[in-house]
């Protein structure tokens, strides 16, 4: 069994999602093994190329989380953010705003004109990028939305119009991008991890701020490695200072010694980072109790995701994607002759990609799981206390240098916690989910929902409740995501959600109306699990039964330890506390 090499890591990978970088893990990771019998027996992890596609794998670790793909594509990413935006406007405003093509062109169009007509000095410029689309392909920039083609192949592909960052961070007269690297090591809890250090992407032109003549040269407006190599101008370079691609801390080092503020710069891509994934954990949540349903035996996920982050010339960070797949390439492609290319090893990427993949098998190494569980459960153990547990036994590992990885959640997650709303929201809407394996609402759970948070009156029956369902789910049905599955899918719950929260709780600021209703929710569906059990005489239910009354623990929680009736006494005591703050529930 593979369980006897106690110092070795049995991994599965496919050589292309890995590349060189197995070869250069230094010891002791380099007991890190292709698990020599393929997918034959159980693996510690798998390390798969593209995204989560296996119902095969049962234990073990995956390298990727169900859905991530599809929540990073550039429509479902700026649908997350709008939402966000919607209930903490300045906290999420590091996101350009963005329309979603075709459905909202006479939005963008009349809003455009608004803003104009409310400051006719403004000139704005617009980069529309084709949804799905990687490495600058299909995308263009547009000065007025009559720019805008809507017919052609690639054109006629649903996209995302954005406002284009017109005043970036130049270095050497050039504008670059900034690609970080963020382990997404949980999604429940939430543990987030960033890389101290990432790459910069430079363009080959000088940078000027677009006009009509320019807004064609890709070389100057696009920051892709894929386009600028093909630049007669780029550089390749050994050195992580110099060159088209370097390392992004060189670039924090030449901003420090010209007296930028490094310190603050990094708190704001690390605030970024973490809003970003909160934006993105609800839908991610509805694909992982989908394909990994709770009771079941299956992997638990991780994810190394690159950001690309542009930087204002005030040093404010903007958001441009996230990528689900980030090449881990150490190699770079050179052009011998016109057309001839040869792969040569680019330093660079080495020195930042192959800490990135080490510290990730560290941090997930199945044994240092295993040390942490039995510390877990050790009854001397302090809950929730510090934000790593102490390794309990010396590892192998700790020969190694500082980790290259930081972690940012949860150790601060006190600041972050209060935008967690739509988290919520997505519990609810798993809780009335039903079935497994499902990934949207059908209309008995949705009357069940409002049924059991007691959210119909006088003012709104249930043939409203009704409309209100098939209004909202026709409309998101109809802009043609996903048509595998009929039904109401998260975005749609949460527009149903927000819509009942403003006609609920009309004065205040729309996350106030949506943490009311949350709690007023919340608090119902504790009552009547509360009632349930009290009728069952906290005899042990099935947790099916648990499950429906909305007490069931999200994906990839900790199974509840301890007797019902434990769980009884304390629902009940949470309840009056709850009770009491609901103040304005009918
Ligand atoms: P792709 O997935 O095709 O690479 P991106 O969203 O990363 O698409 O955009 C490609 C490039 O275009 C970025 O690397 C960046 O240089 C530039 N870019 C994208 N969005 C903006 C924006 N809103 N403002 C300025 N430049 C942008």
């Amino acid at each position: 069994s593979h369980c006897s090499h106690a110092s070795a890591i049995w991994v599965w990978f496919l050589k292309t999602s890995l590349g060189e970088i197995p070869r250069l893990l230094k010891p002791p990771l380099c007991s890190l093994l292709q698990f020599p019998f393929g997918r034959r027996l159980p693996c510690d992890i798998y390390w798969h190329g593209v995204s989560f596609h296996d119902s095969n794998i049962f234990s073990g670790q995956v390298n990727k989380f169900p859905g991530m793909t599809e929540t990073v594509r550039k429509i479902t990413l700026s649908r997350a953010m709008r939402t966000m935006r919607d209930l903490f406007p300045l906290e999420y405003n590091f996101y350009p705003r963005s329309w979603i093509l075709p459905e909202e062109l006479p939005l963008f169009v009349a809003e455009v004109r608004t803003m104009k007509d409310s400051n006719p000095s403004w000139k704005p410029t617009f980069i529309v990028k084709p949804d799905g689309g990687c490495q600058g392909d299909g995308i263009y920039l547009i000065k007025d939305p009559s720019d805008i083609r809507l017919t052609g192949s690639i054109q006629s592909r649903p996209a995302v119009v954005q406002e284009y960052i017109c005043k970036p961070l130049l270095v050497d007269k050039l504008k670059f991008d900034i690609r970080l690297y963020v382990l997404l090591k949980s999604l429940e809890p939430l543990e987030i991890y960033i890389a101290k250090d990432g790459l910069s992407r430079f363009c080959t032109e000088p940078y000027q701020e677009p006009t009509l003549k320019n807004l064609h040269q890709v070389f100057m407006h696009l920051t892709n490695y894929s386009l600028n190599i093909h630049s007669g101008n780029f550089i390749h370079s050994a050195s992580a200072n110099t060159g088209s691609k370097r390392t992004f801390s060189s670039i924090l080092c030449r901003l420090s010694s010209r007296g930028a503020d490094v310190k603050k710069l990094w708190s704001d891509i690390i605030s970024l980072v973490i809003k970003t994934i909160i934006a993105l954990t609800p839908e991610l949540k509805v694909y992982y109790q989908s394909d990994i349903p709770a009771g079941k035996p299956g992997p638990t996920c991780f994810q190394i995701l690159g950001f690309d982050i542009l930087l204002m010339k005030d040093l404010k960070p903007v958001l441009l994607e996230v990528n689900a797949n980030p090449s881990m390439r150490i190699e770079h492609e050179q052009e011998l002759s016109p057309g001839v290319f040869e792969n040569v090893p680019s330093p660079v990427d080495e020195k930042v990609k192959v800490a990135v993949i080490r510290d990730t098998l560290r941090l997930v190494d199945p044994q240092k799981k295993k040390r942490k569980d039995t510390q877990c459960q050790s009854p001397e153990q302090a809950p929730g206390g510090s934000e790593e547990p102490p390794d309990a036994a010396p590892s192998p590992e700790a020969a190694l240098p500082s980790l290259c990885l930081k972690q940012v959640f949860p150790k601060y997650a006190r600041h972050f916690s209060y935008l967690r709303l739509v988290d919520r929201v997505a519990a609810l809407f798993i809780r009335f989910l039903g079935v497994k394996g499902t990934t949207k609402l059908g209309p008995t759970g949705f009357r069940t929902f409002i049924r059991n948070c007691k959210l119909s009156n006088s003012n709104f029956s249930m043939a409203a409740v009704d409309i209100l369902y098939i209004d909202i789910t026709r409309r998101w049905n109809s802009m043609g995501i996903d048509h595998k599955e009929s039904g109401m899918c998260l975005q749609a719950f949460v527009e149903a959600f927000f819509c009942l929260a403003q006609k609920k709780y009309k004065a205040l600021p729309l996350h106030k109306q949506v943490l009311s209703l949350l709690e007023l929710c919340e608090c119902r569906l504790a009552a009547l699990h509360g009632k349930r059990l009290v009728w069952g005489c906290g005899l042990a239910q099935p947790r099916g039964a648990l499950r429906a009354a909305g007490t069931a623990p999200g994906p990839g929680a900790a199974r509840p330890h301890g007797p019902p009736v434990l769980r009884l006494q304390k629902s009940s005591h949470q309840l009056r506390a709850l009770m009491c703050r609901d103040r304005t529930g009918s």
